[in-house]
């Protein structure tokens, strides 16, 4: 046969943490490259899905979701993002905030439009553009405190440009930004006329008095910015695709009628789950979110500075990226493989969140685990003390 794939899926490559994962499970390892928290599912929220499954509310939605998840994402947007909307015009419910982005970029991008996205990064916003026949460009932030430079970024523009990507708190660097920078991304944005895409996923996991910012709330580009979120971290929910993005109506629409095309809605009861979740859990079930995975991050950075891994520590989000110099390998994979293969813990390489050649010395690993298994983690880490 002469056909073959298509280019555009030519440049998608598998991802270096779904890789991870499968020889993590081939060599019976403990899984820390990949990002779930396998916390318990909150009372409310499993209660909220049931009661719906039991009412019959199992068909499909509106296309931008049910009226109850709407108003109870509004109140929450509000209350906790200082962002006013309304819940007939400016949010749609989406299969995760995987699929609300990937709505954003098919409805908002042409194709070889440029979208600048800060790097390290993470890989489906990278593929997710790719897909959409746009084209990432790179701003490089600096570690320990990951800081970019907005010369930098005016050096990156071109005709073609036509958005940027913010990702606060950011996987993996856990950077959490502030509102100067915010500020100094909104002028540049407004002089440049480009979308925001703000990713806001870890919006919950800030820690050290870190304050999480939307961007979307500088009301100098609240019309330009599509804010993207959901509650499979939050609410340990991973599986079920629940998320959302809320913009302006001049965008809401075309994202709405493309999430309606690829996914047809979010699945209905668990959009009530979420809903009730959303509604009745107290602000002390998002304090203590907080104060548990604090304790994760406190723990495992503190293993990784004894046996000489220094982490960069996060200040937001539940993933650490460490410093591996001294692990045996010439690149990151290579030294990512040598900690699975050697004392079976999985991490992900630092290259798949640069372009080109970035990341060599580092590995990133995901402090989002019971106790037991992160204890387990951190035991075998120090044993490779004596090894390396
Ligand atoms: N955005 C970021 C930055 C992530 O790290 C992840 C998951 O790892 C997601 C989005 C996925 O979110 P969802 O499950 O809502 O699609």
């Amino acid at each position: 046969m002469t056909k073959s794939v298509s280019k555009r899926s030519e440049q998608i490559v598998q991802s270096e943490i779904r890789a991870m994962s499968i020889e993590c499970d081939r060599v019976n390892g403990i899984n820390l490259s990949q990002g779930f928290c396998d916390l318990g599912l909150p009372e409310p929220v499993k209660n909220g899905a049931k009661d719906a499954m039991d009412k019959g509310i199992n068909h499909y939605t509106r296309y931008d979701g049910l009226p109850e998840l709407r108003n109870s994402i509004a109140n929450k947007m509000l209350k906790y993002n200082n962002i006013n909307i309304d819940p007939e015009k400016n949010i749609i419910v989406s299969c995760g905030a995987t699929g609300a982005f990937y709505s954003a970029c098919l409805a908002l991008l042409n194709p070889y439009d440029e979208v600048i996205i800060f790097e390290p990064y993470y890989g489906y916003h990278v593929n997710t553009i790719l897909a959409a026949g746009a084209r990432p460009v790179y701003a490089k932030m600096m570690p320990p405190d990951w800081i970019f430079e907005i010369n930098e970024l005016e050096k990156l523009i071109s005709k073609k440009t036509k958005g940027i990507m913010i990702n606060t708190p950011a996987n993996p660097s856990g950077k959490v930004f502030s509102k100067k920078e915010l500020k100094l991304l909104a002028d540049f944005s407004i002089k440049h006329d480009l979308f925001i895409f703000s990713d806001e996923i870890y919006e919950y996991f800030v820690y050290d008095g870190a304050k999480h910012i939307s961007p979307g709330s500088l009301p100098e580009i609240q019309d330009r910015t599509i804010t993207i979120s959901g509650y499979s971290k939050t609410f340990s929910i991973t599986g079920w695709r629940i998320g959302y993005c809320v913009c302006d109506e001049k965008w809401s629409t075309m994202i709405g009628y493309i999430s309606d095309l690829v996914y047809v809605c979010g699945p209905a009861p668990l959009q009530m789950g979420v809903s009730r979740g959303i509604d009745e859990l107290p602000d002390d079930f998002y304090k203590s979110l907080c104060k548990e995975y604090l304790l994760k991050r406190d723990k495992f950075c503190s293993v990784l500075n004894k046996i000489g891994l220094t982490p960069f520590i996060p200040q937001g989000a539940y993933y650490v990226l460490a410093d591996v110099s001294a692990v045996p390998g010439k690149t990151s994979k290579e030294k990512s493989m040598y900690l699975l293969h050697e004392i079976g813990v999985a991490s992900v390489p630092g290259s798949a969140f640069y372009h080109d050649n970035g990341g060599d010395n580092m590995v990133r690993f995901c402090f989002a685990k019971k106790d037991d298994e992160l204890n387990d983690a951190c035991e075998r880490l120090l044993n490779l003390y004596d090894r390396i």
